[in-house]
Formats: C-alpha cells, sequence, structure tokens
C-alpha cells in the first residue's frame, strides 16, 4: 500500500492528531532540524507548531540526540528506576515552586487525570472546578467544555466528546476564566464537595487578569479544596518555576509535560509531599492508596531526553531569549494585521504567540472564540502553501528559532493578506 493509500484506509479521517496546520494534514514528515521541518515530497517549512510545543528547543538538539543515543545502548525501558529518572526528578522538583514530590507518568492527559484523582483523595471528595474552554487533555473530566459549541450554562458542563458518562461529567463544574466573582460564587455553592479547582494559568493563550490566580489560591484555601496548574504548557516554558513562578501564586498540586521530556513521551505530577504521598506504591487502599502508575512512566530514554533539555534550560539566557523572540513575534505580526486593517491582538506569553482578529477585550473562552478564527484559518493554510508550518491558533518558538524567521514570517503574512483580498477567480 502506498503511504497516501494506508493513510486514508487505516487512520480515522486520514490524520494522526485532532488538531492540525489547516490543509496539512495529510503531509507525511521526513525530518526536522532546528526550526525548520521537511516533509517526504521534499519541501521545507519553517515550524510554527515545534510538536505542540514539546520541542522547545529545536528539532535534533544535538545534545538531546547524543543523550538519546547515549540511553538508547543502555536499553529503551525497565519498568524501573534509572539514573536519569531520578536526576531529573531532583531538578523538576528542585525548580518548581511549592514541589515537594514528583510522580512521572507519560502525557499531558495522564498527568491531569492523576492530578485530579490525588485531589480527590486527599480531599474525600468528588467535584472540581474548570474553566470554560480550558483544555487538559483527553481524560474524561478533562474533557467537560474544553471548546463548547452550545450556550453558556455554568456550572453544568457541555461534554467535548461522546462516550463520557453521565456520572463523570456530573462531577465538574464550569466557569469563565478570569471570572472571580462568577467562581467563587459557583465554588462557595459546591464548597463541602470541592475537590479541586484546575486552572491553566495563561489558558490557552489568554491573558490572566491580575489577581486572578491569587483569587483561585483563596478560594482553594477557604473551601479546603486543592489548587491544581496545569502546566503542561507553561511549565519549564516560562522560566524554571514555570507560571507559578512567574506569577508568584503556589498550587499545592501541578502537571507538567511537553518541555520536561526534550521532545519524548514525559510528564509529571508535582506537589505537596502530604498528596504526593499517597500515589506510594505499597500503601493500602484504607490508607489513601491513589493509582498512579503506567508501563512506560518515568522512561529512561524520555528521563535523558529531558535531562539534557534541563541543561540547556538553566543556562543563563535561554529563557530571555525565548521572551524576546516571542514578544517580537507578538508586536510584528499583530502589527502585519493593523496595517493591513485588520484589528488584531497579540496573545500569548514568553515563546508562545497567537493572533486573534478582534476589536473586543478578549478575557475568556466566548470571547476569544468570537475573533475571526476563521480568517486565521485561511492565513495559515496560504502560509503552509508559502513554506510556514502554523495552524492559525497557538504558535510556538524554540530556541532554533532567530528574529530572521520572525520577520519571514511577518512578511509572508503580510503577502498572503494581500492575496486573501483578492476576489477569487471564478
Ligand atoms: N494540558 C494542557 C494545558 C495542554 O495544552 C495539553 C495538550 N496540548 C494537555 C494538558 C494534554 O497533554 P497530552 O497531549 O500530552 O496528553
Amino acid at each position: 500500500m502506498t503511504a497516501e493509500l494506508t493513510r486514508r484506509n487505516c487512520l480515522p479521517g486520514g490524520l494522526l492528531t485532532a488538531v492540525s496546520v489547516p490543509g496539512a494534514g495529510h503531509l507525511v514528515i521526513d525530518r526536522g532540524q532546528g526550526a525548520h521541518i521537511w516533509d517526504t515530497a521534499g519541501h521545507q517549512y519553517l515550524d510554527l507548531l515545534m510538536g505542540s510545543g514539546a520541542v522547545l528547543l529545536g528539532h535534533a538538539h544535538p545534545e538531546i540526540v547524543a543523550a538519546i543515543e547515549a540511553q538508547a545502548r543502555q536499553g529503551a525501558t525497565f519498568y524501573a528506576l534509572t539514573e536519569p529518572a531520578l536526576a531529573l526528578a531532583a531538578r523538576i522538583v528542585g525548580h518548581y515552586p511549592g514541589a515537594e514530590m514528583l510522580q512521572y507518568c507519560s502525557t499531558g492527559s495522564e498527568a491531569t487525570l492523576f492530578a485530579l484523582r490525588l485531589a480527590r483523595a486527599a480531599t474525600g471528595r468528588d467535584k472540581v472546578l474548570k474553566f470554560e474552554g480550558g483544555f487538559h487533555g483527553s481524560n474524561d473530566y478533562a474533557m467537560m467544555s474544553a471548546y463548547p459549541a452550545g450556550p453558556a450554562s455554568y456550572p453544568d458542563p457541555e461534554p467535548s466528546s461522546q462516550g463520557i458518562p453521565a456520572g463523570a461529567a456530573g462531577t465538574v463544574l464550569v466557569a469563565p476564566y478570569n471570572d472571580s466573582l462568577r467562581c467563587e460564587q459557583i465554588a462557595r455553592e459546591a464548597s463541602q464537595q470541592l475537590a479541586a479547582i484546575i486552572v491553566e494559568p495563561f489558558q490557552r493563550n489568554i491573558d490572566l487578569q491580575s489577581g486572578f490566580l491569587a483569587g483561585l489560591r483563596r478560594l482553594a484555601d477557604a473551601t479546603g479544596a486543592c489548587l491544581i496548574f496545569d502546566e503542561v504548557v507553561t511549565g519549564f516554558r516560562l522560566g524554571l518555576a514555570g507560571a507559578a513562578g512567574y506569577c508568584g501564586v503556589v498550587p499545592d498540586i501541578a502537571t507538567v509535560g511537553k518541555a520536561i521530556g526534550g521532545g519524548l513521551p514525559l510528564a509529571a505530577i508535582v506537589g505537596r509531599a502530604d498528596i504526593m504521598q499517597l500515589s506510594a506504591p505499597g500503601r493500602s487502599l484504607a490508607d489513601g492508596f491513589v493509582y498512579c502508575s503506567g508501563t512506560l512512566s518515568g522512561n529512561p530514554l524520555a528521563a535523558a531526553a529531558g535531562l539534557a533539555a534541563m541543561d540547556i534550560l538553566e543556562r543563563p539566557g535561554t529563557f530571555e531569549c525565548l521572551f524576546r523572540l516571542g514578544e517580537a513575534m507578538r508586536s510584528q505580526l499583530a502589527q502585519a494585521f493593523t496595517d493591513h486593517g485588520i484589528p488584531a491582538q497579540a496573545l500569548g506569553i514568553g515563546p508562545s504567540f497567537q493572533i486573534n482578529p478582534s476589536t473586543e477585550p478578549i478575557t475568556d473562552y466566548r470571547s476569544a472564540a468570537r475573533s475571526d478564527l476563521a480568517l486565521m484559518a485561511r492565513v495559515a493554510a496560504e502560509l503552509v502553501a508559502a513554506g510556514i508550518y502554523f495552524t492559525g491558533a497557538k504558535g510556538y518558538l524554540s530556541l532554533a528559532h532567530s528574529q530572521p524567521d520572525i520577520d519571514e514570517v511577518v512578511a509572508r503574512t503580510a503577502e498572503v493578506l494581500n492575496v486573501l483580498d483578492r476576489p477569487r477567480p471564478a
């Protein structure tokens, strides 16, 4: 079977992932180097997706490749402790605010599932509060109101997938992001049952209103719920201390992923020792045992890649460089839209960026969804044709990107906006 037939016959929808680059989901990627990728037809693209943010230091970074090669020669996995897994655990726990212990897993979806389970066990309560439009992965609780299509009905969730039992949905409360008052009201109504408040700081690139996270901290303390920061994206991307360090608010539990594995499958839950201890293998159910284990959890190949990545992240200047690139991309790209007469807002922080054509303040899922996302999808499809690999939504930069790359994206975007203005040939 040719690759194209395999794609169409074997993969549902012919695609690998739920979100793909417009018009490019069918591309078969051959290789990546630095900030570029090549498809099997030999086309080169400047990558603005970077493995959905997992490749923060650039594709095939020589130090990470060397670490993976060395570990591969020692064996790929053992379902047992290894030195890379131990060393990386110490580094993550050492850097993340309030982290006393760590439990490894392989994906962000597992990390948020285990974090919620730990919070439920720690509090003896069932309900969790999440924010509308907050994406915490594929587990049943995370899939509540991840991208709702119907009208808002806080605190009732709208499942973003079929196949989720009503019982699971019934344990999730939903509030609008950045709305401290509404959130407090919902949390207090459920207070005796509330196990956790889970939030992605800078949810999907939306600006964080000042005091919102600190308010959640106070609310969690007042209701006895655990505060969970989902830092799968922001952890080790906004700095070694993640969004917690950036904002000066310490959660009880946090999930980290993407950047910590140097591009390999690795994620973790970190948090207060009294909570994390519940997952100690060998603990009895009567003593509160929470199952958080997995075949590949703390996999040595991924941990070795993560350690090599950590060496680079810890070097002076790394985050300054990432932030400088992000700021340049956000301001220059938004300017390209406004120069073209399209009011657009630059969202994102650090090396993440997003352009939302909109004239209203973007503070939550609903206001973000009212942006001209269809225009961005058209722009992205044209950019792909011009050799820039971009979803039109969340963009990720890496240490391998440079100012000339940003200038190229901005110049191509200006050209694309001109092309889109022209009437289509009949
Ligand atoms: N949380 C956040 C904030 C995410 O952005 C994602 C994935 N993009 C996840 C959790 C889930 O991670 P994974 O895809 O590794 O399961």
